[in-house]
């Protein structure tokens, strides 16, 4: 394992302070928060922080669901989030998003700003025996293109990434309009999580819009209708324990035997959590027959890019958006 310092802050101002000066990007000090990811990466020496900032007790923890819809803190783990009765009751696809996610023991211990900010399962990325990757070694080449990329995007790549964002917790929270609260020693912000990861670009290495040393304080979820009837469909190679090779976040409001409105994400297929705006679109004011919905789901491929092993994903990303569309509706 890479060896480094930990840092144990008194308080979130202290770590702004000592993250801030470090720069933008795998920079020498660097935040934890559950270790679950980070700490694999060091082991693999992925990455090579001197310091590491611990953000253990300094994030809210509380998870507020109101009229206004749902907040939740940095801080809270997977499983306190995933097993929360009014998330679990108003906004399914949250929690089944977390309980398809990694291990029990993972989810005890992963945060909700973590988990957004979770890297990239791109073996060519965790294996520093691979030198062509320019996620990890900007202007190094991307070894997945024209190598084995089975896992990887079909949607919103470039000629130096095609990594697919890894994150299922993203994928519900997308389709909902969901924002992130941002603190940083300038202040704070809020942006729409839609904007916080950025496309990869000709900088697969900057993977977020935040500022040095900001942190993640809070996910919020507006109140909507649909959010009730919502779920998520993860198709893996295996049943637990596994990221998804497809995914879809589907959320309905129906107005009798009509969608009024759809809330429609992808996962494993995009190198960020992937909204899609035209199938929502095509969906409002549809049955549920099933013509409608292949239809609807179609348009999802518009864009797509296969680039061998991964082909398969632009009609599987369709099916998976079919069938979580149908039970999310008979919800
Ligand atoms: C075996 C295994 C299986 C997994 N399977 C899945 C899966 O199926 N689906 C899935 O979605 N995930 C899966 N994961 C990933 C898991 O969800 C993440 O490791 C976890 O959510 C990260 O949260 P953490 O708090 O441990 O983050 P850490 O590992 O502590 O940090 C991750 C990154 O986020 C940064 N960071 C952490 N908190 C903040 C914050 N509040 N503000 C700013 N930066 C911050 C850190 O600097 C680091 O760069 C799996 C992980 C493992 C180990
Ligand atoms: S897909 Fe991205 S992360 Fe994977 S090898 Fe290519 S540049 Fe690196």
């Amino acid at each position: 394992m890479h060896p480094f310092i930990l840092e144990r802050p008194r308080d979130l101002e202290a770590a702004l302070a000592l993250r801030a000066q470090a720069g933008r990007n795998d920079a020498p000090v660097e935040y934890i928060a559950g270790g679950t990811d980070m700490v694999q990466l060091l082991q693999e020496y992925a990455r090579r922080p001197e310091r590491l900032v611990s953000l253990a007790g300094l994030l809210d923890n509380r998870i507020e669901v109101g009229p206004q819809g749902l907040r939740l803190g940095g801080g809270a783990t997977m499983a306190e989030v995933a097993a929360h009765p009014g998330v679990i009751e108003q906004f399914p696809v949250i929690s089944e998003a977390l309980l398809e996610s990694a291990s029990p023991q993972v989810r005890n211990q992963a945060t909700m700003g973590g988990n957004l900010l979770q890297r990239t399962r791109c073996p060519y990325f965790r294996d520093v025996g691979y030198e062509a990757c320019n996620k990890r070694a900007p202007g190094s080449g991307c070894a997945a293109i024209g190598g084995e990329n089975r896992w990887h995007a079909v949607l919103g790549t470039s000629d130096n990434c095609i990594a697919a964002h890894p994150s299922d917790l993203a994928v519900a929270l997308v389709a909902l309009d969901a924002e992130v609260e941002i603190r940083g020693v300038g202040g704070q912000r809020t942006v729409p999580l839609a904007d916080l990861h950025r496309l990869p670009g000709d900088t697969p290495h900057f993977e977020t819009i935040l500022e040095p040393g900001e942190v993640i304080t809070a996910i919020t979820v507006p109140a909507n209708p649909a959010a009730r009837r919502s779920h998520y469909l993860k198709v893996r190679d295996r049943a637990s324990f596994e990221f998804a090779v497809v995914s879809a976040a589907g959320a309905i409001e129906m107005d009798g035997s009509r969608i009024r409105q759809a809330r429609v994400a992808l996962g494993g297929v995009g190198t960020k959590p992937w909204r899609v705006p035209q199938v929502e679109a095509a969906l409002a004011g549809a049955s549920l027959d099933s013509t409608a919905l292949q239809q609807a789901a179609a348009l999802a491929a518009e864009g797509a890019q296969g680039r061998g092993h991964n082909d398969f994903k632009i009609e599987l990303m369709q099916r998976a958006i079919v069938r979580a569309v149908e039970t999310a509706a008979r919800a």
